[in-house]
């Protein structure tokens, strides 16, 4: 049997969970190419118009999955307490329905962390015997999906890039030793290109599916790595994300609004980080409270910040400008030893 999975929007987060559980179901998965330029504007003329660029990715990779018996679309509802995911997330299986191909049925499953693992179990148990699967097969799936999962977190907390780490967590359950792919991922940490001094440390926070998403992010990744030391969300402590929270009036109802943020607070804390970037999607309801939270604390530690905002029209050129003048700033402040220009008075003056 041959499932398709698209690589798009849960794929960025969860995909080890689900590739280590279909693995141990002893199903194939099938996985859509990189995002490319067919495969967005399939999105763009198959997904509504309102809805966010991850989405429209989302429904033009569903529609590039072909010779597949399935294609898989979880209902991804929750994944901690206390938190939901975003809506949208929880009506992926009919909003994106246009966009299957021919006569493919997609199968789903309800996830929802909030009712406890062993709803989650339940439901999986439910999911795994419609695809003929006894119990026991599946209950050792789940348990060895958990492990992918723990392994994928760790590798990206250690700095590991995220192709890389898929490949090696993929690796390590199914030919290498898992000491192994840990000691290979310490020796083959982002290559950097030394193009530039100093090298400011600046953290780029965002959606999972948009940081690692290349062909929509136009490579923004390594265009800020060529000429800063860049910290990415994945690389945040979960700890540190809810230290950082502890004084908000009101918990986040999003769990990816609380990443996004814990990350970007306790970043725009750290001492070492001398600018942050928000990289938010156009049309994106939690970025649009999330972002002036984070601007809020910036502002007030005195941290550089910039957002850059994303959709399907998003042009290289300005990016790139965007992206220079920002460095450009923080270069000119380290090199001045951070004193700030008053107001009417100019640091070449000084
Ligand atoms: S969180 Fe924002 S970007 Fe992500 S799916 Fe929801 S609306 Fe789209």
């Amino acid at each position: 049997m041959k499932i398709g999975f698209p690589r798009a929007l849960y794929y960025f987060d969860y995909y080890p969970f689900w590739a280590g559980f279909f693995y141990n179901l002893d199903i194939e998965l099938v996985t859509s190419e990189p995002t490319h330029r067919g495969i967005m504007e399939s999105g763009l003329k198959m997904a509504h118009d309102e809805t966010c660029l991850p989405v429209k990715l989302l429904a033009g990779h569903i529609n590039s999955l072909k010779d597949v018996d399935y294609i898989f679309l979880p209902r991804m509802v929750s994944v901690e307490e206390k938190t939901y995911l975003c809506p949208k997330f929880l009506g992926i299986p009919e909003s994106v329905s246009a966009a299957v191909d021919g006569d493919i049925p997609v199968i789903t499953v309800t996830i929802n962390w909030r009712e406890g693992q062993n709803q989650v179990l339940k439901a999986l148990e439910a999911f795994g015997l419609k695809l003929g699967k006894g119990k026991a097969m599946i209950r050792n799936a789940f348990q060895e999906a958990l492990k992918w999962q723990t392994m994928y977190g760790e590798l990206r907390r250690s700095g590991e890039d995220f192709e890389e780490s898929l490949d090696l967590c993929e690796k390590s359950f199914t030919i290498l030793p898992r000491e192994t792919s840990l000691k290979l991922a310490k020796t083959n940490q982002y290559k950097v290109c030394e193009n530039r001094e100093p090298r400011p440390g600046i953290a780029l926070v965002g959606h999972a599916y948009l940081v690692n998403e290349r062909y929509a992010n136009l490579d923004l990744v390594n265009k800020l790595r060529a000429n800063v030391d860049l910290k990415l969300i994945e690389e945040t402590e979960t700890k540190a994300v809810e230290n950082s929270l502890k004084g908000l009036r009101k918990k986040m109802f999003w769990s990816q609004a609380k990443k996004i943020l814990g990350a970007g607070y306790s970043y725009v804390d750290d001492e070492t980080v001398d600018g942050v970037i928000y990289l938010s999607c156009f049309g994106c309801g939690m970025d649009s409270v999330s972002q002036d939270m984070l601007a809020r604390r910036a502002r007030k530690a005195h941290k550089p910040y910039m957002v850059i905002t994303l959709d399907e029209h998003s042009g290289e050129a300005g990016l790139v400008t965007r992206i220079e003048a920002f460095v450009d700033m923080i270069v000119r402040r380290i090199e001045n030893e951070s004193n700030l220009s008053a107001y009417g008075k100019c640091l070449d003056n000084n």
